[in-house]
């Protein structure tokens, strides 16, 4: 038996402002940070789970302060115990009568239990040799279910339904785990379309993305000026001619009628989608807007607090395109959920990344769903941006445009400490 010797929490902050990389109509000036947290236990192996929360510079801290409350609770605790069922670690942190009233389940506190969480599965999967896809994947429908939490989801997806997807994903696993390995995930690029660029600079970024790494899909930041998103877009679409995807992201800067006319001046540059066009929370909103710009697909999720939003976004079908990210939520548990909810509605998912260390978690998701619940990798694309890879012991691999599957045990998120110690928020 071990137990949880030590959860220890790091401010990363990464000076991406400097160089507008990261900037769009509504983040105009982003510093891409980390709330970085390590559990180490007292086993001989020595191995530690690693989790984080990414953010945008200012609050960092504060992330890291609400992991560091959960951090004393998990001290002295059996390490099987919680690893044997998660659904221990979730219902600990996620249903404390007392902490519940932060959220419930959304904002900082249940960002903080998603990195908790995901330093356990971390932990989970080193142990068992096997990143966290494949972890994932090959755990018996009924064992996985078994640490998810269905309160508030059962009117549109039962514990038992989960299981038949589950089970009817065992068909073709395998087949499914050697192509992944073999030609890895579709990804796409954000680098060319900070709204803080030059057109020149956008345009040579545009050409190599599509033409040179061999991305199918770039994505621009657009909602600061509508003749300014004309002309970028033109540019861009010249520079990646006809059979690259174009995608944009306004990243909520409008309210519903003004998107729908910005929207709809765009119609000549075959978008495949807009993405975060209004608040997050707007679920009737983000109907009206997906009815009123079709063809072009709504995107959102990449600030979606919880998975009852998700239920009523896809209940409303109110979006094209399903976004998850890796640390908005509470952790793999509710991230997994989503999937399911994603897979009950025929939706397409498309996770957000991009931003510190999202790249090298949210792959293990989409590649779990390639293998044991959609069973399909059609029109499906993970974002990427090719920022502070450097900085982890297993940094995301690309190659032509696809994600390669990593096979190193764990979620992938273990930072090289010796490099990243430089950027330690000093107050
Ligand atoms: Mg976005």
């Amino acid at each position: 038996m071990s137990r949880i010797t030590e959860v220890k929490t790091y401010d990363f902050r990464f000076p991406t402002s400097d160089t507008l990389s990261g900037s769009d109509a509504m983040n105009k000036d982003p510093d891409y940070s980390s709330a970085y947290v390590v559990v180490s236990t007292d086993a001989d192996d020595g191995l530690s789970g690693n989790g984080f929360v990414f953010t945008i510079g200012r609050g960092n801290d504060v992330v890291c302060r609400a992991i560091d409350s959960m951090g004393q609770v998990l001290i002295g605790r059996n390490v099987e115990e919680l690893l044997g069922n998660m659904r221990i670690a979730w219902d600990l942190f996620v249903h404390d009568s007392q902490l519940r009233w932060l959220g419930p389940e959304k904002g900082v506190e249940h960002m903080a239990i998603g990195a908790v969480l995901s330093a356990l599965w971390d932990l989970k999967g080193k142990r068992a040799g096997k990143p966290l896809w494949r972890l994932l994947a090959e755990m018996e429908p009924e064992e996985l279910v078994a640490t998810l939490d269905f309160r508030y989801l059962t009117d549109v997806l039962t514990p038992e339904e989960a299981v038949d997807i589950l089970k009817a994903g065992q068909e073709g696993k395998q087949e499914r785990i050697d192509n992944l390995l073999k030609v890895g995930y579709p990804g796409y690029s954000t680098a060319a379309g900070w709204l803080g660029y030059s057109d020149d600079k956008m345009v040579e970024l545009a050409k190599e993305e599509s033409q040179v790494k061999g991305f199918r899909q770039i994505k621009l930041k657009v909602g600061q000026d509508v003749e300014d998103d004309l002309r970028r877009l033109g540019k861009a679409r010249e520079a990646i001619g006809p059979d690259v995807a174009l995608a944009v992201d306004a990243n909520q800067v409008w309210d519903v009628p003004q998107a729908i006319e910005w929207i709809n001046k765009f119609h000549d540059f075959k978008l495949n989608w807009v993405e975060e066009p209004t608040s997050p929370d707007d679920v009737l909103g983000h109907a009206a807007i997906a009815r009123a710009i079709a063809p072009i697909k709504v995107a959102t999720g990449e600030q979606m607090q919880n998975r009852i939003m998700f239920k009523q976004y896809l209940q409303a079908d109110a979006f094209g395109i399903m976004q998850v990210d890796a640390t908005r939520v509470a952790g793999p548990q509710e991230v997994v959920l989503e999937y399911l909810l994603a897979k009950k509605f025929n939706k397409t998912v498309c996770p957000h990344a991009g931003g510190v260390g999202l790249c090298e978690a949210v792959c293990h998701f989409a590649m779990f769903d390639y293998v044991a619940v959609s069973g399909t990798m059609e029109g499906r694309m993970i974002e990427y941006v090719d920022n502070q890879h450097e900085h982890f012991v297993h940094p995301t691999q690309i190659r032509n445009g696809n994600y390669v599957a990593p096979t190193a045990p764990g979620n992938g998120t273990e930072m090289t400490l010796e490099t990243a110690e430089k950027y330690l928020y000093k107050g």
